[in-house]
């Protein structure tokens, strides 16, 4: 077993926001997008009344309304504004702190590179905040196609939740067209995605099969599937709940690595280790090399009105 696995920082966080903003103000509680990339925690949420919406213009005037995670462009707040809404951003401040990396460069006008996955939610958001300045390089083969007003002026940004190895591999292929590219001030892959992607590195060439839990659209869980077979794993393979694994993947298998995205509880991790468990594998192992302290507060907007309230 992979350790860190699991919640970050920033999941927590927003998980916890909308559990507070739930009992703060009453359901039903908005949210915009879903509020981390995980199946079950998003039904488990709209169990307890939070109600799931793609845009601001599906929320009743009035209303409370959750960013998510994975961070908003400005529009979407002014949205909001424009429509009488409650809002609270739950955006991580990790990737706020990209959000304010772009508006520096831009306002110094760079020209900037995100590395992201287009359509991503995260890259959406970031884009938002200097769209005449920001082209989106999706990969090393996209390198082909970047063009830029000045090469003395140009700085590459990136989503937070890349394979620390194809990000590096497309700055690589950057920097060899355009040599005075500039580098963020700090990394922009969080420390979860990081951590998580080591340890997977570390145990994958002795698993016969990796399990990661996380959904299909989790980035940070789809790159760690991709890191343990780069690293060695015979197999790999995402789940979300333990009933998905097929009995085929583990005929013949003597080791099974268990990790999982930053977005799982560890409920269903321990879901899937009981699966395991039935069929034989009993013997399990943590490997945690590093340990994880880092917590953040909660989104001001909140924090005020549960002091207000006599509940912070
Ligand atoms: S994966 Fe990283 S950037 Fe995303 S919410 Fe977690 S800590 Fe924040």
């Amino acid at each position: 077993m992979a350790k860190p696995r699991g919640y970050c920082a920033g999941v927590d966080r927003a998980v916890v926001t909308v559990e507070k903003a739930l009992e703060l103000y009453g359901a039903p509680v908005y949210v915009r997008k879903e509020i981390v990339h995980n199946r079950h925690v998003v039904e488990t949420l709209a169990g307890k009344g939070a109600v799931f919406v793609e845009e601001n213009e599906e929320v009743p005037p009035g209303s409370v309304v959750v960013f998510s995670a994975h961070g908003v462009a400005p529009e979407v707040h002014d949205q909001a504004a424009e429509r009488g809404l409650k809002a609270i951003d739950a955006t991580c401040p990790l990737v706020t702190k990209v959000h304010k990396e772009a508006v520096r460069y831009a306002e110094e006008d760079f020209d900037i590179l995100l590395i992201g996955h287009e359509g991503h939610e995260e890259v959406i958001g970031t884009s938002g905040e200097a769209p005449e300045h920001i082209q989106l390089v999706d990969g090393p083969d996209s390198v082909d196609q970047v063009v830029v007003r000045d090469p003395a002026k140009v700085v590459w940004l990136s989503q937070t939740t890349l394979s620390v190895d194809e990000t590096m591999e497309t700055v690589d292929r950057l920097k060899k067209r355009l040599p005075m590219l500039q580098s963020p001030p700090s990394d922009d892959i969080c420390y979860a995605t990081q951590n998580r992607q080591q340890v997977v590195k570390d145990i994958a060439d002795e698993c016969d099969v990796m399990l990661v839990v996380g959904s299909k659209n989790s980035s940070n869980s789809v790159r760690l599937v991709e890191v343990a077979v780069q690293h060695g794993a015979r197999a790999g393979h995402l789940i979300d709940f333990a009933h998905e694994i097929d009995e085929a993947w583990l005929e013949g298998a003597s080791t099974v690595g268990l990790s999982s995205g930053a977005s799982v509880p560890d409920n269903l991790v321990q879901d899937v280790l009981a699966h395991l468990a039935e069929r034989g594998f009993t013997n399990v192992e943590e490997f945690e090399p590093v340990t994880e302290k880092i917590s953040f507060s909660l989104p001001r907007e909140l924090a005020k009105d549960l002091k207000a309230a006599g509940r912070a």
